[in-house]
């Protein structure tokens, strides 16, 4: 083996960053690996949108906030299906994580904090994020991070992918094997290594296996494979949160390989646009009251329809006087697109040849239509729809296939209140830590999205590792002699 590191960082992220800055200050033999080219993993891509409670923001702005009612209020949203030991750490260190944040730079939107955006909402304002999303936070954790390294106390590896921990015969983690850019495999050695590698949403075959559904969008880090979660349970590690999967609702993709980037995002929230149409799903039937004010209900009633989509239904006069149905993309790209043919959107003066066109059950489409039509001027229907403005009567007709797709890793491994990774039994794996989507957001969240519930964590287990979780610097190595 090469010579002896205090701590190794699988993964230089969201979760691998603050671990080394902090660790930077207990220890000068840090090393950091990461396949790829570059620092700041899934921060890149990221909306890069926290929650935490209690920070000072928030006392500047009057509210009053708790981590006790973070945790309430994430296990109301989840239906206490979250992780209780594991996001209420996480909570309880958030405040200190953003207000860290700040002092090294970041600065949330004017407006913030809020209560929510895209998820349900938390009962408090304690949600923020940066004008450059998750680029706000990597600009200003990268200065921290280099300051590290200039001191030397880090040493940062890129293209440099760990392919084995490697074990004693207690089971306890000696070192670890990476595999350079070049191809060389070389071994590293130490007591304490942190996964901090990421989800493996980038890893088709996975993301099926372990959620069921393909992974339908290409808007993940590409390098996140899932290494982070084998590389546990290589070691002895369990995985959980296999029953929390979730995904999100509503967009239509460019094309319809999988995975294919987003096109446009549909505003299906209510609260700020009042749906006009009607959405169908495979077999052609509407499942949902287009209205339902709860992002949640329609996050877990799209996921029981067919491949998770529904066809977003309406006619002409809608397409002109409704408001617009997707942001950055207005009534006359839908008409052009539908035309012109292209993927997702199809126009037809019957609904007869509508449904045809896109692939649907013709008759059971044309009664649903006229159902919803009857509905709409008798003023209520079997859904409970509150808002039906008009039916749809008016050629030409139009659809859009909208499809539901989750961005983050619901698997993980599972791991104790100090954030060792932990076997079948609860035992430890001695040396072994993990940190963020690693862990799964199942456990942070249940089967539910809670807002900032992956970035918070993430930064905020990397910081309290390398603060004082991980096992390193003077006091360790007393202890190990
Ligand atoms: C589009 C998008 C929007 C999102 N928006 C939000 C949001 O607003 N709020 C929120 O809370 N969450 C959000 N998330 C999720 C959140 O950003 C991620 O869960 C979090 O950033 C992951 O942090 P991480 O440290 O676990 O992984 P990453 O930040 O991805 O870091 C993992 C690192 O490990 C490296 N790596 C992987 N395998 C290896 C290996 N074998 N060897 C060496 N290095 C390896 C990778 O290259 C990467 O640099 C979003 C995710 C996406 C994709």
């Amino acid at each position: 083996m090469n010579e002896h590191w205090d701590a190794i960082i699988i993964g230089a992220g969201t979760a691998g960053l603050p671990a080394a800055i902090f660790a930077a200050e207990r220890s000068d033999k840090i090393l950091v690996l990461d396949v790829a080219p570059e620092i700041g993993g899934t921060l890149h891509l990221s909306s890069g949108q926290m929650s935490a409670a209690g920070t000072r923001l928030q006392k500047e702005q009057g509210i009053e906030d708790s981590p006790e009612l973070h945790i309430e209020d994430i296990m109301r949203i989840s239906k206490n299906t979250a992780d209780r030991t594991v996001a209420g750490l996480a909570v309880n260190n958030a405040a200190e994580t953003l207000d860290w944040l700040e002092t090294i730079g970041f600065q949330p939107l004017p407006d913030h904090p809020v209560k929510g955006q895209a998820h349900e909402p938390y009962s408090l304002k304690r949600y923020v994020w940066g004008e450059n999303l998750g680029k706000s936070i990597l600009a200003v954790l990268k200065p921290v991070f280099e300051k590290a390294i200039g001191s030397g106390r880090v040493t940062l590896k890129l293209n440099t992918r760990v392919t084995k921990l490697v074990l004693d015969e207690d089971g306890a983690v000696t070192g670890l094997a990476a595999r350079t850019g070049g191809g060389a495999e070389e071994t590293y050695s130490t007591s304490a290594v942190l996964i901090a590698a990421g989800g493996y949403v980038a890893n088709g075959a996975m993301y099926k296996e372990l959620s069921g559904h393909p992974a339908y969008g290409d808007h993940s880090y590409p390098y996140c494979v899932g290494d982070g979660l084998n590389l546990g349970l290589s070691a002895g590690g369990t995985a959980q949160g296999h029953e929390n999967y979730l995904t999100s609702f509503g967009v239509v993709m460019q094309s319809y390989d999988v995975p294919s980037k987003v096109r446009c995002r549909q505003i299906h929230w209510p609260e700020r646009r009042m749906p006009w149409e009607i959405y169908v799903n495979a077999h052609g039937k509407r499942f949902i009251r287009e209205d339902e004010p709860s992002v949640d209900v329609r996050e877990h009633t799209i996921q029981e329809q067919p491949d998770l989509r529904h066809w977003i239904m309406f006619d002409s006069v809608t397409l002109q006087e409704a408001p617009p149905l997707f942001a950055d993309f207005g009534a006359d790209d839908i008409k052009t697109a539908a035309e012109n043919g292209e993927p997702m959107f199809y126009v037809a003066d019957t609904v007869e040849d509508l449904a045809d066109k896109a692939g649907l059950p013709v008759d059971v489409v044309v009664q649903t239509v006229a159902d919803y039509n009857a509905a709409q001027s008798r003023g209520s229907d079997s859904f409970g729809r509150q808002n039906m403005p008009r039916g749809i009567s008016e050629a030409p007709f139009y659809t859009i296939r909208s499809q539901a797709m989750s961005v983050s890793s619901t698997v993980g491994l599972k791991v104790n209140e100090s954030l060792e990774v932990i076997r079948d039994d609860e035992s430890t794996i001695t040396g072994l830590y993990g940190a963020g989507e690693s862990l799964g957001q199942g456990a942070m969240m249940g089967s539910s999205f809670c807002g900032g519930m992956l970035v918070t964590p993430a930064l905020t287990f990397g910081r309290l590792l390398g603060q004082r979780l991980l096992p390193i610097g003077d006091a360790a190595r007393a202890a190990a002699e």
